[in-house]
């Protein structure tokens, strides 16, 4: 069975503060019932994660930058939620930094279950606007480029890929990629969207808004068997944010729910067909459909990879 990570705190609330945000703070909990409901997972399969630790978070992050974590206008400013200013720290650390943390945790986990079991998936996670200075865009821990030093420190991986097909840049991850030779990033995202200022990558592939899901489906076709065979990482990481919808309101990209499925069939089917160990995160996704859409995807990995 292919290992789900899951804890019931990844879900964000915070006294309906929450709803000022186009986030859907309970989606992870939605897709962890939906599961269960269509009988893929019994609620003990799920693995609960340990959040990551602050020895975890400084391999990459400042400790100046961990330091402001501390400051309630920091966190409004990467939350996006000015209202955020007027909570005292410790209701935010309890409240929305722990759960993220605990995200974290969860992708740290997922990559320790790839390397063992083929593929894991992380039912959250993925903040990859979040750089060693400086978090943003609603992401405040790098959870990717963590479990990446990490697992790279204690030996157990050369080279890793983030595969971002997020509708934005992956900004945080490729900024801190930049110094470690042994970590690549291929990134498809919509052009004009945030981040203003897009960061140099090592296989960029902006896309126009208004790009179909068939055309989209193609320009990853075209790129990322050439990328696998090139990097030969001994990790995957795929970061499938769900913002590509049609219908999200953050983006302009016409992907269907089930163009998504198909994407990510390719994406793990593409890295596990060349014996390549996948952890995949959620990332982005603001339709109130993003949970159903990640629940469809997540059920076609596992009748394609999940074995008795
Ligand atoms: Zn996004």
């Amino acid at each position: 069975m292919v290992p789900i990570v899951y804890h019931p705190r990844y879900n964000i609330t915070a006294f309906g503060l929450e709803r000022l945000h186009p986030f859907d703070g309970r989606k992870y909990g939605r897709i962890r019932d939906a599961l269960i409901q269509r009988g893929l997972r019994r609620p003990n399969d799920f693995i609960r994660p340990a959040p990551a630790r602050r020895y975890e978070l400084a391999k990459v992050h400042t400790p100046d930058y961990l330091g402001s974590l501390w400051s309630s206008n920091v966190l409004a400013g990467i939350l996006e939620v000015p209202a955020v200013r007027r909570l005292p720290w410790w209701l935010i650390d309890w409240r929305i930094l722990g759960p993220m943390r605990l995200a974290a945790g969860g992708t740290i986990e997922a990559c320790r279950l790839a390397l063992e079991h083929g593929l894991a998936v992380n039912l959250g996670g993925g903040f990859h606007h979040a750089a060693a200075d400086r978090g943003g865009g609603f992401c405040v821990y790098a959870d990717i480029p963590i479990a990446a030093r990490l697992l790279h420190d204690e030996g157990r991986l050369r080279t890793v890929l983030v595969v971002d097909l997020d509708a934005h840049q992956g900004n945080g991850v490729a900024s801190i990629f930049r110094g470690w030779i042994w970590a690549r990033i291929l990134d498809v995202y919509e052009h004009n969207l945030f981040p203003l200022h897009k960061e140099p990558e090592d296989y960029p592939l902006p896309v126009p808004p208004g790009m179909t899901g068939s055309d989209y489906l193609e320009v990853v076709h075209a790129a990322l068997p050439h990328v696998l065979d090139e990097v030969r990482p001994d990790l995957v990481v795929y970061n499938a944010g769900s913002d590509p919808f049609d219908g999200d309101p953050l983006t302009r990209l016409k992907l269907s729910a089930n163009d998504l499925v198909d994407r990510d069939l390719l994406v793990v089917t593409e890295a596990r067909d060349r014996g390549i160990p996948v952890a995949m995160v959620l990332s982005g996704g603001y339709s109130a459909l993003s949970w159903k859409i990640h629940a469809d995807a997540v059920e076609a990995l596992l009748t394609r990879f999940d074995r008795a």
